[in-house]
């Protein structure tokens, strides 16, 4: 207790006392002692009772003004209360500025907020809310969000947890036109943050690039085959003192439309919907035939074939044939003739996988993890100088994304390289399981 608080106090009790010692006198003087006790008490109570009232109707409000109480421990009290009463509302208006902030805020965001209890009911949504996903205040506040986005494919993405980890693009509930990028991230106490952006803009600039990038290497592609034809007829007929100049242009229109090929699948591969085609892909057939083709190839090395599973994939025939063709033909462009390259299709723990392990130059650590960017090369003169164009593992890249697969590198400089197209089980399948393989 604080001192003053202290001094208060005794000074009340002393008031307290002086007044019943005063009944008392009064009452000796009367000749009732008690009677004279009593009424002091009374009186004392009569005063608590006024100010207890008066206090009360000032704490619930029905007074305005502060009271004005006898007494100095009353005083001081409705002086605390008053004092706390005014940091209370300070705070409240502060908080309340906070939470105005917030709403102007997360209303002005064009992505759709919507915040999800744990069992997927809507606690709360903002006004992009309401125009990409059609929500409406209040009806729609604690009702689960799949009763009101019916979609099969957005239903089974918010249900099952191994899913919802990578973002769901979707047609819009509103406008089929317009894509929606659906994102959850996870908050305290099991609740969830739904985030959806309205993508339709940023699709058509991307597709915008992708239809320029393709139609240039279209319209490209026949002036370079008539060029490439040309210089093969010369090649048997070459002017006098041109050889090397014709054997130049010939290497030059070769990389060229080696480019515009490579282009040309990116653009395809990007405008592909993933896991649209799943036809059955007999990989052990496929590997046996690319290992033939390797040694066929006539670059010297030696070409190892190790097929130890049964197993086939669910995917596009062509497609994975380009990715593990870009693998082989790295291999024999940089590994020295004369090593050995082995080509391996076999199981690990559920997963399958294809592997071209060459006794290469290798590739130093530090360019592991950007080996699958567009025109990334280790070194870009060698690469070149081989008729490589930058764009083969990140197509490789691209096809196994599609098939739900993933590429993975092992290298050690002076040592080699091993190239793996990973595959999860669910893409894996028996022949006698299999659909027609397409050619
Ligand atoms: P490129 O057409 O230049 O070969 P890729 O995308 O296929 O393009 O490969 C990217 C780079 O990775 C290559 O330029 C090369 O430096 C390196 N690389 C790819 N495969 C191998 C390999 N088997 N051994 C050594 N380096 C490789």
């Amino acid at each position: 207790m604080s001192r003053s608080r202290t001094t208060r106090w005794r000074r009340t009790l002393a008031l307290w006392t002086l007044a019943i010692g005063a009944g008392a006198l009064a009452g000796l003087l009367l000749g009732n002692i008690g009677w004279g006790v009593a009424t002091a008490l009374f009186a004392v109570l009569v005063h608590l009772a006024l100010n207890l009232y008066q206090l009360d109707r000032w704490i619930t409000g029905s007074g305005d003004d502060q009271p004005n109480l006898s007494g100095s421990v009353w005083q001081e009290i409705v002086m605390r209360v008053g004092k706390r009463s005014r940091k209370h509302r300070k705070r409240r208006r502060a908080l309340n500025r906070v939470i105005r902030e917030f709403h102007d805020a997360s209303n002005a965001i064009p992505d759709a907020l919507v915040t999800l209890d744990k069992s997927l009911q809507i606690l709360w949504f903002n006004d992009a809310g309401c125009k990409l996903l059609g929500l409406t205040r209040p009806n729609d506040y604690y009702q689960p969000i799949t009763n009101l986005l019916r979609n099969p494919a957005f239903q089974r993405w918010l249900t099952r947890e191994h899913k919802r980890k990578e973002p769901l693009r979707l047609a819009s509930p509103l406008e089929s036109e317009r894509t929606l990028v659906f994102r959850l991230v996870t908050l305290d106490h099991g609740q969830h943050m739904l985030v959806v952006r309205d993508v339709t803009e940023a699709q058509r600039l991307d597709q915008m690039r992708r239809d320029f990038v393709a139609n240039v290497s279209h319209e490209l592609r026949t002036p370079l085959t008539v060029i490439a034809g040309y210089l093969e007829t010369m090649d048997s007929d070459r002017p006098a003192g041109w050889e090397g100049a014709v054997e130049q242009m010939a290497s030059q229109a070769r990389r060229m439309t080696d480019l515009v090929e490579d282009l040309l699948t990116m653009a395809r591969l990007e405008g592909a919907e993933p896991g649209r085609e799943a036809d059955h892909v007999d990989v052990p057939s496929l590997v046996a035939g690319l290992c033939e083709e390797a040694r066929a190839h006539g670059s010297g090395h030696q070409v190892v074939c190790e097929v130890d599973s049964g197993y086939g994939i669910l995917g596009t025939y062509k497609d994975v044939r380009i990715a593990f063709g870009n693998l082989i033909v790295n291999a024999l462009r940089y590994a020295t003739p004369g090593s050995t390259i082995t080509l391996r299709w076999h199981e690990n723990d559920d997963e399958c996988r294809f592997e071209v392990q060459d006794e290469g130059p290798g590739i130093p650590a530090s360019h592991l993890p950007r080996l699958t960017e567009r025109f990334y090369r280790v070194d870009a003169d060698r690469s070149r100088a081989r008729g490589g164009t930058g764009l083969g593992l990140a197509i490789v890249k691209h096809i196994l994304t599609q098939h739900g697969g993933r590429l993975e590198v092992e290298s050690e400089v002076g040592v080699g390289s091993c190239f793996a197209c990973v595959f999860p089980a669910d893409r894996l399948a028996y022949p006698e399981s299999q659909e027609q393989r397409s050619a």
